[in-house]
Parts: C-alpha cells; sequence; structure tokens
C-alpha cells in the first residue's frame, strides 16, 4: 500500500470523517422508505387504468419492485454491499435500536449459517402467494415486518451492531454472494496492520460484527467506511472483480452460502419468476383439480383465504384458491430442487473429473455467482419493463439486451470457472472435461430463462 492515498481510498477516508453526514442520509432513506410503504396501502387499489405518474399506490409500487430491488441487486456487482452500509433504512434502524437497547450477546441458535437460506426461500414464496409486487398492503406487510423484526433484533441483541444483518436478514446472503464480484472494496493489509503499533484512530464500530483484520473480502463487509484507514492499513481500493472467488474462496466455509446460489437464487427464484407464464403450472392446477373433484373434495377450489395468507382482490378479479396456493408452493420447490439437484450433481461430476473430488465442489460453485446474479436481476427487472410497457413505451431492445446479458454471464462464469480450476493446479485435460462440467450445468440454468423470455411469452 504506497503511503500517498489514492482518489478511492480518500473516497473511503471521507467516508469515515462525514460518518454524521451518512447518518442523516439514512434517515433520509428511512423516511423516503416509509412513506413509499405506508401511504400506498392506506389508499384503495388502484384502477386498472391507473399510471405511476397520477397514482401514488403505482408509483410506489415502480419505486420499489421496478427501481429499488433490481438497482440494488446491481449496485452489489458495482460498489460491494454500499446499499447496506450507506443507504438501507432496515440496517440503519436496527443498529439504532441496537444502541439503545439490551445488548445481549447473540444466541447459539442464531448464529446457525442456514438462516439467510431459509429466510430467502420462505421470503420468496410467501411473497408469490400474497403477491407482494402487485399489492401495497403484502409489500407493508413483508417489508414492514421484517424491517420491524430487524429493529427487534437489534434492540435485543449487540451493542449498536447490526446482529439481524449478520445472521438473519432474507437478502444478506444473496447480497453476500454477489458482493464477492464487486471491482472495489476496503482492502486491509495484514502486516501493517500489525506492524502499525500506534498511535491509532479510535476502534471502528464494525455494525456487521467483522474481525477487521482478517478480512480478505466483500461479501460480509457493509462498505460502511468506519474503518478507513485504521493503522495505515485497510483502504478503498480497486480489484480484479474475480479476485475474491478465485484467490480467496477456497477457503472452507459453510456449505449454505453455495446451496442458497444454486436451490435459491437460481432454482426457487426461476420458479418464482416464471410461474404466472407457466403451462406446465397451468397443467399442474387442473391436475390437482381433477384429482380432487373426483374424490368430491371441493373446500381448496374457494377462493376465501384472507389477503395475508394467500392473494385475495376479488375486486379486481384476482384471487386465489387453496388449490392456487398449493400448487404454487409444489411448482416453485420443484424448481429449486431440480435445478439446484442437477447443478449440484454437475458440479460433483466436475470435482471428480478435475481429480479434486468435493474439495473443488463449493470453490467452482461460486463460478456460477454471476449466472446467478443476471438470473435475479432479469427475473426483477421483468417487472420494471412490465410496468414501463403500462405506461407505453415500446422498449424494444429489451429482448436483445437479455440475450446479451445471459450470453455475457454465461461466459463470465466458464471464464471463472477456468481460472479456479487453473488456481487449484488441475492438469490441463482434466481442466477442459470439468469446464465441460460446468457448462453442462448452465444449460439448464439458461433453457429456463429462455422459456420465461422467449418461449413462454
Ligand atoms: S443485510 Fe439486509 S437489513 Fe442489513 S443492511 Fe443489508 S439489506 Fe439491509
Ligand atoms: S469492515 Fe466493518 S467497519 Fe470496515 S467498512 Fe466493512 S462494515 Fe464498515
Amino acid at each position: 500500500m504506497s503511503d500517498a492515498p489514492s482518489p478511492l481510498a480518500r473516497l473511503g477516508d471521507g467516508m469515515r470523517r462525514h460518518a454524521g453526514l451518512i447518518r442523516a442520509l439514512q434517515w433520509a432513506v428511512v423516511l423516503f422508505y416509509a412513506v413509499l410503504l405506508v401511504v400506498p396501502a392506506c389508499l384503495d387499489l388502484p384502477p386498472p387504468q391507473a399510471r405511476m405518474l397520477d397514482n401514488l399506490a403505482v408509483f410506489a409500487q415502480f419505486v420499489f419492485w421496478g427501481i429499488w430491488w433490481p438497482f440494488v441487486l446491481l449496485s452489489m456487482l458495482l460498489f460491494g454491499r454500499l446499499w447496506c452500509g450507506l443507504f438501507c433504512p432496515e440496517g440503519a434502524l436496527s443498529e439504532w435500536a441496537s444502541r439503545h437497547g439490551r445488548g445481549r450477546g447473540v444466541p447459539r441458535w442464531m448464529r446457525w449459517g442456514g438462516w439467510p437460506f431459509v429466510a430467502f426461500c420462505l421470503t420468496t414464496l410467501y411473497g408469490q402467494l400474497v403477491s407482494v409486487y402487485d399489492y401495497a398492503l403484502p409489500a407493508l406487510l413483508i417489508l414492514g415486518g421484517s424491517t420491524l423484526a430487524a429493529m427487534l433484533v437489534g434492540f435485543l441483541y449487540g451493542r449498536g451492531k447490526r446482529v439481524w444483518c449478520r445472521y438473519l436478514c432474507p437478502v444478506s446472503g444473496v447480497f453476500n454472494l454477489l458482493a464477492r464480484l464487486a471491482p472495489v472494496h476496503f482492502r486491509v493489509d495484514e502486516q501493517r496492520w500489525l506492524a502499525n503499533a500506534g498511535p491509532h484512530l479510535p476502534t471502528p464500530n464494525c455494525a456487521p460484527l467483522i474481525d477487521i483484520r482478517r478480512m480478505t473480502g466483500c461479501a460480509d463487509c457493509h462498505s460502511c467506511g468506519r474503518c478507513s484507514g485504521q493503522r495505515g492499513a485497510v483502504a478503498l481500493s480497486p480489484r480484479w472483480p474475480n479476485e475474491e472467488i478465485v484467490v480467496h474462496g477456497q477457503r472452507t466455509e459453510s456449505p449454505w452460502p453455495v446451496r442458497l446460489l444454486l436451490f435459491g437464487v437460481i432454482g426457487l427464484a426461476m420458479g418464482a419468476f416464471n410461474w404466472t407464464l407457466s403451462p406446465w403450472f397451468i397443467a399442474l392446477k387442473q391436475a390437482g383439480a381433477e384429482w380432487l373433484v373426483a374424490r368430491g373434495i371441493v373446500w381448496p377450489l374457494e377462493a376465501n383465504a384472507p389477503w395475508w395468507v394467500l392473494t385475495h382482490y376479488p375486486q379486481n378479479n384476482d384471487a386465489f384458491t387453496w388449490l392456487d396456493g398449493g400448487a404454487l408452493v409444489v411448482y416453485v420447490l420443484a424448481w429449486a430442487l431440480l435445478m439446484g439437484g442437477w447443478l449440484t450433481a454437475a458440479l460433483r461430476l466436475a470435482g471428480r473429473v478435475a481429480g479434486q473430488g468435493r474439495a473443488v465442489h463449493a470453490h467452482l460453485a461460486q463460478a456460477l455467482i454471476p449466472l446467478g446474479a443476471c438470473g435475479l436481476f432479469l427475473g426483477l427487472s421483468a417487472t420494471t419493463v412490465k410496468l414501463l410497457r403500462y405506461e407505453g413505451l415500446a422498449l424494444g431492445w429489451v429482448q436483445p439486451a437479455r440475450a446479451l446479458l445471459l450470453a455475457g454471464a454465461c461466459i463470465w462464469t466458464l471464464w471463472l470457472g477456468w481460472r479456479i480450476l487453473r488456481r487449484r493446479g488441475v492438469a490441463p485435460l482434466r481442466q477442459t472435461g470439468a469446464l465441460a462440467c460446468l457448462a453442462l450445468a448452465c444449460v439448464p440454468v439458461l433453457g429456463g430463462w429462455w422459456l420465461m423470455f422467449w418461449g413462454w411469452s
């Protein structure tokens, strides 16, 4: 690390110096978030002809699902978890509650590594059951409920920390994966940290509970800048976007991030995005209905569940029967299991072909992060495109752009796979075989997106 700080390092130092400004920004986002969440839920349902410029509920729907979510995801790939450190209202409120709370230690059950996986899957499924993208009340219930839970956890555990973010947040596992590709991070020079006896800046409050001295990447770091310049060893720095995965991804870690990637981010999310277009879903429902009627069981065909259990807006001709809800759960879980199972099998085969068995599996699986990230972005931005088309925009360039993004993500995945295999010292012939397995893994993922955007549209 040279002694003259780079412009990027100065930017990081500026974030540390202007912590008060960042806090003010966080409160402004909290306010904006609260208005967008609460006000539309208090209004009548928008009429079918409502447009975003003349109806607050439609405008809020566009801001939340059309802009906020897809571009927060994109920001993970560009800047790491800057969203978490600087803007996220939930993280800010959880930390604020923790500053004024009980300050208890983190309980053992909360440290279980599977919570982000479970929370992501349950939130995604529940969101589909109550049509969270289409109505303001379920958005208030899911996002507002999650924020209240984050505040409660903050109030009970930690002292000025983000225990919620570290262990429980439903999107933290996804952000952890995506941020590994960011081209900037707070780089820590451990030698320098140890050698620099002092005087030091006061110890920073790292809210997501990171051991800063040993930090090697972006996955858990919220990029808040509070540790910038600590011991002259921490600086915001550029990096090769593949570095965290290729160089540091071989450390043995919990199996849950890989499970989240294969079964959740790729499998479950794909089913959750495509069921509304899928003829297979309709066939599943019809088969279920025939089976029930043949046995004289009719109550699952009634649409009488409340809106917070299943979508229930009869005034919009939009109400789910119990059968709809059950078929949706089966359909989305089937995508998760089939896609995740296929990817796991292909990666295991790649490990065998590479001659390193299971050791390579978790490392090579991370090569699929670009493809998973691209799928999430395309799936979420499908809502952006839909809402903009309601507004009368043709957006003819969208389909070619989708094809290009998928092709680019697939190439990036294969490139990453090749670099990982080389880094692990796999022989050239075995590299080719293992890469062929990785390519095989990608085929149904591309096929799934093709069905959603071309085959079924
Ligand atoms: S981990 Fe979740 S709650 Fe915490 S700051 Fe990030 S997005 Fe917000
Ligand atoms: S290591 Fe902690 S304090 Fe440093 S930037 Fe990351 S989240 Fe902030």
